[in-house]
């Protein structure tokens, strides 16, 4: 057993030692909720720098004494360990709110954080999660002006399923328990994509819904999959695999270039909550600059995927090497039907029906028209197209 004092300068000298935080959390602990009194509140927070109440009052004693920083520093300290006193966490949240210089303001996502075997084998996994959470809300927060602070933290039974994210994804939904209302689900494993097969992906994100699973490299605290992934639930799109960006599945680059950053400065207000993409997304996107953004990514990438199967055409070596090819070429984004049918949602919402029900039909089209999505946007099309005529007048 280490002296809280050793574990101490241990983390002065790296802060992102998840072992580390965790022995130190349990030497220190909650602080008693009575003996608030009789202590001053920076040496209770310093008693038990894990816990955010006590961080909250420290970060109230400071902001009163007239050192903004130093309240700010205790204010962020609690929203590290948020899932520990969530009612605490919420308050220094809206302290920080309060002092935020940007007219646009902060927000804040509660997030679910779920571990498999494979990243609970480490000691102090839970502080990893924390670790990685923060890290990736502050690589995020030019751009999203989010905190995403941890709801909760649990694991998931997968021992018995294959490395395949949908395999991981399956054995979470068994695990028997209703999904929390509230907030991102964010499931992580540190096994190893298996050599072949469309399973080697890295990770996986539900377009504008509220789940991802994200595969982390071994102790890796900043993720790059991380962040790619979250900001496809932000509505994010794949570009071309020509440009150096962060919506490049491949590449080490975190940058986001214009298209996406139009995207996400309508997105990034979103919710996650019940209701949907009605209630969680469209009540607070500006319909038309939605619709801008969303079809100049539509139009790019048609184009692009168009140029690329016209090259596989031009290919004359094997059919099998044309089809291998093309094979590739339709993988560009496979978000990219949910792309169409969102635009096409927001279209028929802004009254632009004809519009609509052309993009439902790509939507379909890119589905593949046999699989059910495909078949779920073809019926859409149908369905407003009947609309249309029911709606336009009579011939004289
Ligand atoms: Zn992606």
């Amino acid at each position: 057993m280490l002296a809280a004092g050793m574990l101490r300068r241990a983390l002065a000298v790296d802060p992102q030692r998840p072992d580390v935080h965790e022995q130190l959390f349990r030497r220190t602990g909650r602080a008693p909720r009575g003996a608030a009194a009789e202590v001053e509140p920076a040496a209770l927070a310093e008693a038990h720098p894990y816990d955010p109440w006590a961080r909250l009052r420290a970060g109230r004693a400071e902001r009163d004494a007239g050192r903004p920083e130093a309240a700010v520093e205790h204010w962020r300290w609690a929203l590290f360990t948020a899932d520990l006193d969530p009612v605490s966490a919420q308050a220094a949240f809206l302290e920080l709110a309060r002092r935020a210089e940007d007219a646009r303001g902060m927000s804040q996502v509660p997030v679910h954080l779920f571990a498999d075997e494979s990243v609970r084998a480490h000691a102090g996994w839970r502080f990893r999660l924390r670790l990685a959470l923060r890290a990736v809300s502050d690589a995020l927060d030019p751009i999203l002006s989010t905190a995403l602070v941890p709801a909760s933290i649990q694991g998931f039974d997968a021992e018995d399923a294959g490395a395949g994210l949908s395999e991981l994804t399956a054995a979470f939904q068994r695990r028997g328990r209703p999904d929390p209302p509230r907030g991102m689900l964010v499931l992580l494993t540190e096994r190893h994509a298996p050599a072949r097969g469309r399973s080697r992906k890295l990770g996986e994100a539900q377009f504008l819904g509220r789940r991802l699973i994200a595969r982390l490299e071994e102790d890796e605290i900043l993720s790059r999959v991380l962040a790619h992934e979250l900001l496809h639930l932000y509505g994010a799109v794949h570009l071309s695999e020509r440009v150096d960006s962060l919506m490049n599945p491949t590449g080490g680059e975190w940058v986001i270039r214009a298209p996406n950053a139009a995207i996400l400065k309508q997105t990034r207000k979103r919710r996650f909550g019940p209701g949907g993409l009605e209630r969680n997304v469209l009540s607070f996107v500006d319909l038309d600059a939605t619709i801008d953004a969303y079809l100049a990514v539509i139009r790019a990438n048609l184009a692009l995927r168009r140029a690329g199967i016209q090259e596989v055409l031009d290919d004359v070596s094997t059919p099998r090497a044309r089809a291998q090819r093309l094979r590739t070429v339709a993988q560009l984004d496979p978000h990219l039907g949910d792309v169409c049918s969102f635009t096409a949602r927001l279209l028929w919402r802004a009254q632009r029906g004809p519009e609509a029900v052309r993009l439902f039909d790509t939507a379909a089209a890119l589905y593949g028209p046999r699989s059910p999505e495909g078949r779920a946007a073809r019926a859409q099309a149908d369905a407003l197209l009947q609309q249309l005529r029911r709606s336009a007048p009579a011939p004289p």
